[in-house]
């Protein structure tokens, strides 16, 4: 029980620095594949309090199992501006071209591996920069204009910090490996599967990750939901259609107008039948084409996202969409291609990882959800990870950290209760410490 309170006293102390981590993150928001900035700062910090392995740059990610990375010079740009942001010189270096992302190992000798997921990207949302958006009024809104810490995980950052430091502080008590896993590029889903591929969630016994959530209206007081069912299984792709141009009055017999076999593939893409089994989604986001009125169109772009309750039901609805852009490109003499830019698989949270977090959250005294379920209807790439270890018989969770937000996820004008910092660093804490005591 002394150490429960321990750790409880032992965050309370660092929940100042914490917060300010976490304003520092928001300020200078950096967006999937490009958090060069936050890598070298989390690396340096994890160094600093001793942990005993820091692996950095393509320790981390397996490069060639990235998905949706951005451009060359725009990861170029980013890397200056990170340099300028003050980034950490000794470990700017390794993210360079878009390697970004940190693990650190706190090695405790023989006993349980237990992984934590905390991701760390921004997203693509111009901030609010009045002074009725708190971070505005009060110095810490974003500077990178069109990336934002709209979902949150400027606070999953700085609570992997929280939960590094705390642990290294009763590391004499620990026994077993525990791994802290910084994961870039969650957002469209592209991060998580690289850092799988490089092997990291082999051999983990336990695994949590977790996301900061709403307050519940069923009950106001809520602080943890220690699972998750319903995260939704996705694929993401860009489509490319390529036809051939012509004059629109003088010969259109010639052209190969991809226009129409874009308008055919977007009909056809909603008309795909619902499945017995359960929830499917479909959405065509943008389409570019076209280079002028009188030009019979002949390049085309299409964003894409496909969801299913189960990986099964998502792979229902790839196969028929597959079909369906490939034929209507056929149907009018084009040739498509189709890019994978994210993907994540539905999970399943298990009970006794579910019952083990509820019993940390006791444990240090907060409020625990009665129900363990929370349905998302969105999709989380944490979900690779976890099903690596449940495939290789270890257990997992994903649990909601609930406090008071300004605005719903990806909103401009988001904010969170900082109270959600220090409540789940203590709940990470106590569940692990009850592991591996
Ligand atoms: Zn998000
Ligand atoms: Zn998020």
């Amino acid at each position: 029980m002394a150490m429960y309170e321990k750790i409880n006293q032992l965050v309370d102390d660092v929940t100042a620095e914490l917060v300010a981590t976490r304003r520092d993150f928001h300020k200078y928001a950096e967006s999937g594949w490009f958090e060069m900035r936050t890598s070298s700062i989390i690396a340096r910090k994890l160094t600093e309090m001793g942990v005993d392995e820091v692996l950095v740059g393509d320790a981390v990610c397996k490069k060639e199992a990235r998905m949706g990375v951005p451009s060359e010079e725009a990861l170029e740009a980013s890397y200056e501006r990170a340099v300028e942001q003050g980034g950490d010189p000794e470990f700017l270096p390794y993210t360079k071209g878009g390697m970004t992302g940190v693990i650190g190992i706190i090695k405790c000798g023989e006993g349980p591996t237990v992984a934590m997921r905390f991701d760390i990207d921004a997203l693509g949302v111009i901030e609010a920069q009045d002074d009725g958006h708190r971070p505005a009024a009060e110095g810490f809104a974003s500077v990178n204009h069109g990336m934002m810490h709209a979902c949150g995980h400027d606070a999953h950052a700085t609570i992997g910090l929280g939960v590094a430091k705390t642990l290294m502080a009763i590391k004499d008590q620990l026994h077993g490996t525990i791994k802290l896993i910084f994961q870039p590029a969650e957002e469209g889903v592209r991060g998580a599967k690289s850092i799988v591929e490089n092997g990291h969630l082999d051999g983990v016994d336990f695994c949590i990750g977790s996301h900061v959530s709403d307050l519940r209206s069923d009950d106001a007081e809520v602080a943890i939901s220690p699972g998750s069912h319903g995260s939704l299984a996705t694929t993401k792709y860009d489509v490319y259609f390529h036809g051939v141009s012509a004059h629109a009055g003088g010969s259109p017999e010639k052209g190969k107008n991809v226009m129409l076999a874009v308008a055919t593939a977007i009909m056809n893409l909603y008309a795909i039948p619902r499945h017995s089994g359960g929830t499917t989604r479909i959405n065509v986001g943008t389409v570019t084409a076209g280079s002028g009125r009188n030009v019979i169109a002949d390049v085309a772009k299409m964003e894409i996202e496909l969801r299913g309750e189960t990986t099964a039901l998502n792979d229902y609805v790839v196969e028929y969409a597959t079909n369906v852009i490939e034929a209507a490109a056929k149907m009018h003499g084009c040739t498509c291609e189709m890019v994978v830019m994210g993907g994540a698989q539905s999970m399943t949270s298990d009970k006794a990882m579910i019952d083990r977090v509820r019993a940390g959250a006791e444990a240090v005294g907060l409020k625990v959800s009665k129900d363990d379920s929370n349905k998302s209807g969105g999709s989380e790439d944490y979900s690779y990870m976890m099903t690596r270890v449940q495939e290789q018989g270890g257990i997992a969770t994903f649990m909601r950290v609930h406090s008071k937000q300004s605005a719903p996820g990806h909103n401009r004008r988001f904010d969170i209760d900082e109270v959600a910092i220090p409540n789940a660093v203590k709940t990470f804490c106590a569940t692990v410490y009850d592991i591996v005591k």
